[in-house]
């Protein structure tokens, strides 16, 4: 284990189905921090906002819906799950439904400032490792070490598919369709006017195309001990 100086804010930010969030684990399991997955907070509002079959332009009813919303996390059965509203849906929010609508959720204004004021209070006192889209750039501007992963669109959409097996989540989905929603993904995530997905300019870049995990983890471990000694 690593002993780090003081209670850092670690932010992991990069592409759909980089890797990012396996890193981000295994770091904050190495470091003993707590783990925040704030794509699972943007597919919660849009599940919640799916349920409501709330149309995405009307504003006033997606704040009245976030006024009476609260996520938090909980550990079951070793894993990290999200709760809405009091009930665990880690196992609702990852399929092309959820998959479909998050992107264009997470342009919206309203909903990005309830969530990010959430994830700067969860993160606040440090101790934490945090992996999104913006942490480095908009909710922790000043995080003590911040990454940016990628690796190809084809590997992504690989992993992202055996992922989805594995789990049995939409296990009818093919590759083709997994791809095509990781491109969607990326292309509205990148041009979306608030908090656009880009690279921190004091990011530490890491493509994970041809890494193992252990190498991830050794890479990401060394580059927090020289950026805090
Ligand atoms: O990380 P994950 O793929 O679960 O994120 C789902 C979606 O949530 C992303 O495609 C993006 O639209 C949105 N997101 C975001 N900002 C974050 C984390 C996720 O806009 N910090």
């Amino acid at each position: 284990m690593l002993k780090t100086p003081r209670k850092l804010i670690i932010a992991i930010d990069g592409f759909s189905s980089s890797g990012k969030s396996t890193i981000a684990k295994d770091v904050a399991k190495n470091l003993h921090y707590k783990y925040l997955d704030t794509g699972a907070m943007y597919r919660a509002i849009t599940f919640k906002i799916i349920n409501h079959n709330i149309d995405l332009q009307d504003i006033q009813s997606i704040q009245n819906l976030l006024n009476s919303t609260s996520i938090d996390f909980k550990i079951v059965e070793g894993e990290n799950h999200i709760f809405l509203d009091g009930v665990d849906i880690e196992d609702k929010i990852r399929g092309l439904a959820v998959a479909n609508n998050v992107s264009e959720v997470s342009t919206i204004q309203v909903v990005r400032e309830f969530l990010v004021k959430l994830q700067q209070e969860i993160g606040k006192n440090g101790n934490i490792v945090m992996d999104g889209r913006d942490i480095g750039t908009v909710v922790f501007p000043n995080a003590d070490v911040k990454f940016f992963v990628s690796a190809s669109l084809k590997t992504r959409a690989k992993r992202r598919f055996e992922e989805l097996q594995a789990k049995d989540y939409d296990k009818n989905l093919n590759l083709e369709e997994v791809e095509a929603n990781l491109a969607k993904r990326d292309k509205i995530d990148s041009e979306r006017k608030h908090s656009p997905l880009k690279v921190a300019k004091d990011a530490i870049l890491i493509d994970t195309e041809c890494m193992t995990k252990q190498e991830q983890l050794n890479f990401v471990l060394e580059k927090i001990k020289e950026k805090t000694k």
